[in-house]
């Protein structure tokens, strides 16, 4: 059965076996191919003897928790390649997910819809693929200074705020970069959704304000006393374009 192998493969690390069932299930019904594992020792084994297209990681595992695991798995070989999706119960962890830069590429707060999970795996999917084909198609380019403030440097998703260089994850890179590109533009939410993430739902727009605060952080580190991000109350997000020539 050739064909069996072109099925994406989903490596499901989740300690319920109900929710692990249900993922098995939905995730087969959709034409992906996914395994199972219980624990982070069953799920590194599992990855070594194949790496899968993409991982869904539950926080809460009996012997390791889900961000160890994300680790230990992104130091495998090829491990930084595989697409990771955080399962969390709680929204502690989900703050953790979205605060601690650990790349990941998504999270999905429990209880959550098979059809949403099922959804989001796609997209992940999807984004994945255009990346590696965006990066090989691209012209090469060096760092485009967009102001003497922020420097976008798009080969190295790299983004320097008064010339320091910001540590993003890949989202709030993927925000920074659309802001700084067109100062004074607003962005609403769902539009962000569609270009960030790929996709909209209101359901998701504590991913977007949960991502902005993060990168507010982080430019306040650079140049505390600026804002350098505006809200527009009801309709979005802009780059503020008042912002001084040096951060004081
Ligand atoms: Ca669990």
């Amino acid at each position: 059965m050739p064909f069996m192998a072109l099925k994406p493969r989903i490596l499901i690390v989740e300690d319920e076996p109900g929710i692990a069932d249900t993922l098995q299930y939905v995730l087969a019904t959709d034409g992906f191919a996914p395994v199972w594992a219980s624990t982070a020792e069953d799920a590194i084994a599992q990855f070594t003897a194949e790496r899968p297209a993409l991982a869904v990681l539950d926080v809460g595992l009996p012997d390791l928790n889900g961000f160890e695991l994300f680790r230990r798995l992104q130091a495998l070989p090829g491990g930084k390649q595989v697409p990771m999706l955080f399962l969390t119960a709680r929204s502690d962890e989900i703050d953790r997910v979205v605060g601690l830069e650990l790349g990941a590429d998504d999270y999905i707060a429990k209880p959550f819809s098979p059809r949403e999970l099922v959804a989001r795996v796609r997209t992940i999917l999807r984004r994945s693929t255009r990346l590696v084909v965006e990066s090989t198609m691209a012209p090469t380019t060096s760092a485009a200074p967009i102001l003497a403030i922020w420097a976008l440097d798009e080969e190295r998703h790299q983004i320097r705020f008064y010339g320091k260089a910001l540590e993003l994850s890949r989202y709030e890179y993927g925000v920074l970069r659309l802001l700084v590109q067109k100062p004074g533009r607003v962005f609403t939410r769902d539009e962000l959704l569609i270009k960030v993430w790929g996709d909209a739902n209101d359901s998701f727009d504590r991913t977007v304000d949960a991502h902005i605060k993060t990168l507010r952080a982080k430019l306040k580190l650079v140049a505390p006393g600026l804002e350098p991000i505006r809200t527009l109350r009801g309709s979005g997000y802009a780059l503020s374009e008042g912002l001084p020539a040096t951060a004081a």
